[in-house]
């Protein structure tokens, strides 16, 4: 691999760099120390960058293993297309874009440009999303460019709006440490954006008037630094946030001054409010929720002014998303709590650039810097920036419609971008019937083992983290650098260029003959500036041109900087302005002049009905189905998958339950379930299957699983599969957290672990053979450092013998089975390798002796076992080896039984477990579940000496 970009100094055989996490919405700056021999560069430590204002040097667990993705084993380096029989070949990046350049010309001339579409991600760096919107938006002239981001935060973005006229977010993270009541409202903060937990709960230590309040279904990790929770009926938000207006102006606790002066439409939102029984009781009632907790939190609310709402998708994907939002901001801005240190409601948002695809306009309702289809003058203006002779008249398909588009047969080709929408869109049984219909994919992916590259006729290999160069925008509106330190394996290339390439082979050299990303950055940078009037709407004031068209949105300034100065970048929020000496001047806080982005420069309260979620329960599905993020992987788990670390937190897809409904449905701790929901013919949807966890934070009638595992991970662990494509009628975004299903025992016979060497199984396909060989097989794949484990159950009576024999390349050298209780453990070698290790145990209960899979990954590694090892080996442990139980720190690979037997004997802190087990002690990620297990411990303690007593 050669130095992209030689960071600080020239050509030293150790330096220093500073980039991007690619995860979260949190946007944490990454230090990465570089050592170059003759012709290669790795990155050999990694550690957060002090300097970056969101994290302040601290990383989760997923940013700390960053280094531990970025083996070229797996990645996609050449440019394939599927030939007549259905194969993927390789071919070159000219035959590739020709390809895509005459189809894209070819259908523009037959069916229009509006037959093509692309679907975009928030993981695109701000430079590739600028081209893919110039390039579909400006010159094939189609509307229909829509990203996963749709997914994630478009209730917040048309909530901002429809408030503030622009899609604003106004707080920075240094608000949450400036508050005194902080609200997390549908947001496992600890979990999803982990740094910024751990910037809140210093907050609190150094604030001890800071109080926190934790609003959601579930009890979730964040509960840890929560004074109040309130474990609402899901989808009741809007109810419960209109019951706070009404509570509001009962108590005279609005900011009368504040309404008159700033905002409008408040007495239609009271009104909109009222229409329901506003009574404590009542809403108690509505949002399940116990009477003086609601009026606790009620009362926090009302009496303090530097309050922040940090909502996050438990708000946004829901059919009355959009709604709920508003709701939320509502009551800011009827208690004048924005504009202000410390005050304002804060929108999470999922991925590293959701915020920067928003800046160029990459959802299907936007035009380009932050200007949409509807504002007067905005296509024209677009238009003549960038010369281009294709503006479309009007919005696009948003995601679920542009899928259902493709089903119909309206769009015939598709360009996908960094996104896995096979497993990541809801029904997505349906959307990959669609993309199978669709006449032409085009698939740009780093990784190989993305479940949609099986529809793609066309796959170009993309560049990624650590190789791709550009920019992102955090939460908090920080520009931040994304640097690209390595060259990209192969023929693998960025996106923007990809993108750049196609445009010139349609004729549009000018407009797309970049020199680099710092090139297409000062452009958009320009845009944003173009014919942009700061807003003013004091009296006396002068009209604007006809031409302009007021944005929040300008980083004009940045457009001046040269490839040096942009390569130099520091992390800056906006907009950007220049201040008297000529110096860059970021925007901490938005709206702090009480000035909005409207025709009259008010904020507007919306009126909101409550809605409860669409997906209906039934005697079919009584359960609401509940999917979110885990602390270690990130989407799809194509990049965090390849971290062995990463994977054993949560190593197989699971569903949590109340223990009332586990015990009704007649499952277990450790069992394998089965989840269904049904479709609008009453027809089955979906068929998950995952392990139970037993949980008492999950309310009754309601169950969580994760919406991560794909298929080249597990067998059945598509939550997409089991929700509905219904949306929110605003943004677009769909209901993911209110789906309905039921759950029952998944029925087999056997369990197994199976652990085999790297490299047995050449591929997915070896995989899938061996698979569809056991009846009603259930698997899960789970890589690590020397072997990868593979967990599984079936029916039937396999013949063990036969089937290890046809595919785990080598014969057992030990076997040893249990002819009455039908359990096998078997071991095979190569040259006196370890190449695989099979245990099989009888019944639908998994064993209660699990092997020690850190030793066994150790024996994988050796070129020679001892005998005591070899001895050892059936029965999956050394003699008095403990059991450690499921990871709990990712870091230093402390299990839960490890902890608990430690918090037994004594250590019942957090700090005493770190002191003993280090657990906890490098990112802290698994500090709230460290606590957990405390109290736990002590609880049952508390309980068993009562019990005596
Ligand atoms: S909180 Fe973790 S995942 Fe999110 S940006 Fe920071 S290091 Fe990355």
């Amino acid at each position: 691999m050669q130095v992209r970009n030689p960071p600080d100094a020239p050509q030293p055989a150790r330096c220093r760099a500073t980039t991007t996490c690619p995860y979260c919405g949190v946007g944490c700056g990454v230090a990465v120390e570089l050592e170059q021999d003759q012709d290669s560069v790795r990155i050999v430590s990694l550690s957060g960058d002090v300097a970056h204002p969101a994290n302040h040097g601290r990383l989760c667990v997923k940013g700390s293993a960053l280094a531990e993705t970025l083996s070229a084993d797996g990645r996609l380096t050449m440019p394939q297309v599927r030939d007549e029989a259905g194969v993927l070949r390789e071919v070159s990046w000219e035959t590739a874009l020709d390809l895509i350049a005459a189809r894209f010309a070819d259908l523009s001339r037959t069916h229009g440009g509006e037959s093509i579409a692309a679907y975009l991600s928030g993981q695109l760096l701000t430079e590739d999303y600028y081209v893919a919107n110039k390039l579909f938006k400006g010159f094939i002239g189609t509307p229909h460019l829509d990203t996963n981001s749709r997914l994630c935060m478009a209730s917040a973005v048309v909530a901002h709006k429809r408030a503030f006229g622009a899609d604003a977010v106004p707080c920075s993270y240094e608000d949450l440490e400036r508050a005194e009541l902080v609200v997390l409202v549908g947001s496992n903060l600890a979990w999803n954006h982990p740094v910024l937990f751990q910037r809140l709960k210093q907050a609190r230590i150094d604030n001890p008037l800071l109080r926190i309040v934790v609003i959601d279904p579930r009890v979730t990790d964040s509960c840890e630094i929560a004074d109040l929770y309130l474990g609402l009926r899901p989808g009741s938000d809007a109810r419960l946030f209109n019951g706070l207006l009404a509570y509001m102006a009962d108590r005279g606790r609005l900011d009368r001054l504040y309404l008159k002066a700033h905002t409008q439409g408040f007495d239609a939102a009271l009104k909109a409010a009222r229409r329901e029984d506003c009574s404590l009781a009542a809403i108690a009632r509505d949002c399940d929720v116990d009477v003086e907790r609601l009026e606790t939190f009620y009362y926090w609310f009302a009496t303090q002014l530097h309050v922040v709402t940090l909502f996050s998708q438990g708000v946004n994907q829901s059919t009355s998303g959009t709604d709920k939002g508003n709701a939320i901001i509502n009551c800011h801005l009827a208690g004048g709590k924005l504009g202000l240190p410390g005050a304002g409601p804060f929108s999470i948002t999922g991925q590293p650039n959701a915020m920067g695809g928003r800046e160029v306009g990459g959802l299907a309702n936007q035009l380009a810097a932050h200007m949409d289809y509807e504002t007067p003058g905005a296509r024209e203006l677009v238009g003549e920036f960038w010369n281009a002779p294709n503006i479309p008249q009007g919005p696009g398909h948003k995601a679920v419609e542009l899928f259902a588009a493709i089903e119909r047969g309206e769009i015939q080709a598709l360009w996908i971008m960094a996104t896995n929408p096979a497993v990541s869109l809801p029904d997505s049984t349906r959307v990959r019937a669609a993309l199978a219909a669709c006449p032409l994919v085009i698939v740009s992916e780093c990784m190989a083992d993305s479940d949609t590259l099986a529809y793609a006729d066309v796959v170009l290999p993309a560049s990624s983290w650590s190789e791709k160069d550009g920019t992102v925008t955090n939460s908090e509106r920080c520009i931040s650098r994304q640097r690209g330190l390595l060259a990209p394996p192969g023929e693998a290339r960025h996106d923007w260029w990809q993108l750049a390439e196609v445009g010139k082979r349609m004729g549009y050299q000018a407009a797309f003959g970049y020199s680099g990303p710092h090139a297409i950055f000062r452009e958009h940078a320009r845009l944003s500036g173009f014919r942009n009037v700061a807003p003013r709407h004091k009296a006396g004031s002068k009209p604007l041109a006809a031409s302009s068209i007021r944005r929040l949105f300008n980083i004009a300034p940045l457009a001046e900087l040269d490839r040096e100065g942009y390569d130099a970048l520091r992390p800056i929020q906006w907009p950007v302005r220049r201040g008297e000496k000529g110096e860059l001047i970021g925007t901490l806080r938005l709206f702090e002049d009480a000035t909005f982005n409207t025709p009259n420069g008010r904020a507007r309260l919306v009126p909101v009905t409550p809605q409860l979620p669409h997906q209906a329960l039934s005697d079919a599905t009584p359960l609401r189905l509940n999917t979110g993020r885990i602390r270690d992987q990130w989407h799809t788990m194509t990049r965090t998958a390849r971290s062995a670390r990463l994977m054993n937190h949560r190593a197989e897809p699971f569903v949590e339950l109340h223990p009332q409904d586990a015990a009704a449905r007649g499952l277990q701790e450790g069992a394998l379930a089965q989840l269904a929901g049904r479709d609008e013919q009453g027809g089955v949807r979906g068929d998950y299957r995952a392990r139970v966890r037993i949980s008492h934070g999950q309310r009754q009638g309601e169950v969580f699983i994760p919406m991560h595992w794909n298929d080249h991970f597990a067998s059945h662990g598509r939550a997409g599969a089991l929700l509905a494509g219904l949306v929110d009628p605003f943004s677009g975004q769909p209901e993911s957290k209110h789906g309905a299903v039921d759950v029952m025992p998944l029925p087999c016979e056997w369990q197994a672990t199976l652990l085999i060497a790297p490299g047995v199984w050449g591929g997915h396909e070896d995989l899938a053979g061996a698979m569809t060989e056991l009846e009603g097989c259930y698997w899960a794949r789970i890589p690590q450092a020397t072997l990868v484990r593979y967990q599984l159950a079936g029916e039937g009576q396999p013949d063990w013998a036969l089937w290890c024999e046809r595919h785990l390349s080598v014969q057992a050298g030990l076997w040893a089975q249990d002819v009455a209780q039908g359990g096998i453990s078997a071991a095979g070698f190569r040259e006196g390798r370890l190449i695989w290790w099979l245990k099989v145990t009888a019944g639908a209960a998994r064993s209660d002796r699990q092997p020690n899979i850190a030793w066994l990954g150790e024996c994988f590694a050796s070129d020679q076992l001892s005998a005591l090892e070899r001895r050892s080996l059936l029965a999956g442990r050394l003699s008095g080896q403990a059991d450690v139980g499921t990871m709990v720190c990712a870091c230093h690979q402390v299990g839960e039984l490890t902890i608990r037997q430690a918090i037994q004997s004594g250590d019942r802190c957090v700090e005493a477990l770190g002191a003993r087990l280090a657990c906890g002690t490098r990112c802290g990620s698994c500090l709230p579940e460290l606590k957990r297990l405390v109290e736990e411990e002590r609880s049952d303690e508390r309980t068993d000496s009562l019990e005596m007593a």
